[in-house]
């Protein structure tokens, strides 16, 4: 028999003391969501199962507990450091879960200069951890927008990308190891080594795991020197997607590592070059960093490139650069968009999807007019691509609409989840993957067997391998 909300409660205070089990009824309706559910929060209208409590952990021993308490009675768990999941992730969608909040775990525990990586606890935001690292000259090369409030453990467990994508990868290229707690209360370390090639490597389990196999307690991560004197802006107007998508496909192909190439289509880069750009342009942007001598000979190499194309008009690098200076996310941006979505009733979306260079312009192509065809009330719609490769890109739709006869809490319903769907199946049907770096989450995890087809059995194997009894984060990756 499942235990009751207040047995959870009780259990929770013996493990961790009265003063980390929270069950102040408001913020357990805060936690019962995310970003995916975010005009719940904005207009103060819940409907999802709420928690039974808000687990604050101090240390892996207390995790390990909680989880083995949590594995032993059947109970849902979710695990939460930074908060700023946009899928769905944080969700909790039984019932009398536990959320396990690791932002106390909030210790840098080394900078090791001369091995250059650097280890942290969980809770640390990304932009503690680089700017510790910066006052000694290095840079993690993670920049993820949300950088001031997403913390390392949620940066991991979502395969989080960040602007500078291009040159230092994406958070799998980065941490080195980790200790993670699997259900049970089993501890697992995975050593610190440059590479090693003992079998399948074992990170690729922790890293994106959304909370579903297991909770991240520490990482460590790569550290690179830090240059901003050599940082070079350089960008482009034009006309066309398929053009800009060409450009950046040759620049990765002849091996350039510009840290950030983007392409906007016009109605997204309104939203940023507008002093510049005319409402039908597309603009074309790298930046490039590291040594002097690397950093220019990226950006003349580019630049060269792009003088190929006569469509592309050059614009002052000063203009690229005060957008750059603008672009990460803290709470008082966030405060902003939320009051604006609350005044005007107008919500802005993001879906980010990926695909090699064949296809990525007959996906954006074919997603735009549908979404004008199929939704109500769209009043922007658009996206840019962040973060390429030499055998593809990512897309980034970025959307925005009125909510016509609909209260708030039908909003997930009748505009996000119908959008996502157009999205997700024009991506699948080109072959390209449903998701590019914000998670899984729950939002789209009703195409994650379409999204893996005959390798799916592989990851299901993981599920029941790492939590048999599938207490953690239900919903999340894996469907229920
Ligand atoms: C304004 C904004 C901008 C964003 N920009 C970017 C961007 O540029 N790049 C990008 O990749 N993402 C971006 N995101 C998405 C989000 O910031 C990332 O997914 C981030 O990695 C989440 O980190 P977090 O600490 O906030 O995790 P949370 O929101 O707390 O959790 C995210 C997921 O990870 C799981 N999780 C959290 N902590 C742990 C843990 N310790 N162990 C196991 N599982 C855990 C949760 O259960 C959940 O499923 C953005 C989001 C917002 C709101």
């Amino acid at each position: 028999m499942s235990l009751t909300r207040e047995a959870i409660v009780e259990h929770l205070q013996q493990i961790l003391g009265s003063d980390q089990v929270l069950t102040d009824h408001h913020l357990l309706q805060q936690r019962s969501i995310d970003n995916f559910r975010k005009l719940q929060n904005i207009f103060g209208v819940y409907t999802m199962p709420l928690p039974a409590a808000v687990a604050v952990v101090n240390s892996t021993d207390e995790v390990a507990r909680v989880l083995a308490f949590a594995d032993e009675h059947g109970v849902n768990v979710v695990a939460r450091t930074g908060g700023t999941a946009t899928e769905g992730g944080l969700e909790t969608p039984v019932e009398n879960s536990i959320v396990v909040d690791g932002g106390q775990m909030n210790k840098i525990i080394s900078i090791d200069e001369y091995n250059m990586q650097a280890t942290a606890q969980c809770g640390v935001p990304l932009q503690v951890l680089e700017d510790a690292v910066r006052a000694v000259g290095l840079t993690t090369g993670h920049s993820p927008q949300s950088k001031p409030i997403a913390s390392m453990g949620g940066l991991v467990a979502t395969r989080s990308i960040g602007q500078f994508s291009t040159l230092y990868g994406g958070i799998e290229d980065m941490v080195v190891g980790c200790e993670v707690v699997f259900p049970g209360g089993q501890v697992s370390r995975i050593k610190n080594v440059p590479r090693r090639a003992a079998g399948p490597d074992i990170r690729h389990i922790v890293i994106g795991n959304e909370g579903a196999l297991c909770f991240i307690t520490e990482v460590t991560v790569k550290l690179f020197p830090y240059m901003p004197e050599n940082n070079i802006f350089l960008g482009w107007t034009l006309k066309s997607m398929k053009t800009g998508f060409e450009v950046l496909r040759e620049v990765m192909v002849a091996g350039y590592k510009p840290s950030v190439a983007r392409l906007y289509d016009p109605e997204d880069g309104q939203l940023h070059f507008s002093r510049f750009a005319a409402a039908d342009d597309c603009i074309v942007l790298f930046m490039t960093e590291g040594n002097a001598g690397i950093s220019t000979a990226t950006a003349e190499g580019i630049a060269e490139i792009v003088g190929r194309y006569p469509q592309c008009t050059p614009v002052d690098s000063q203009l690229i650069a005060e957008w750059f200076d603008d672009l990460v996310w803290g709470p008082d941006k966030v405060a902003r968009e939320d009051e604006r979505i609350r005044t005007t009733r107008n919500v802005n979306r993001t879906t980010e999807i990926s695909a090699d260079w064949s296809t990525i312009n007959d996906i954006y192509e074919a997603v735009l007019p549908r979404i004008r065809r199929e939704i109500n009330g769209i009043t922007l719609l658009g996206g840019h691509s962040s973060h390429s490769y030499i055998n593809g890109t990512n897309m980034y739709f970025n959307y925005f609409y009125d909510l016509i006869d609909c209260e708030p809490q039908d909003e997930n319903d009748k505009y996000y989840l119908p959008i996502i769907s157009i999205i997700c199946e024009e991506t699948l049907r080109a072959g390209g993957s449903i998701v590019h770096h914000h998670g899984i989450g729950k939002a789209r995890t009703p195409w994650v067997k379409a999204e893996y087809g005959s390798s799916y059995p592989m990851l299901e194997a993981l599920k029941q391998a790492f939590d048999p009894n599938g207490i953690m984060n239900m919903g999340t990756i894996f469907p229920r």
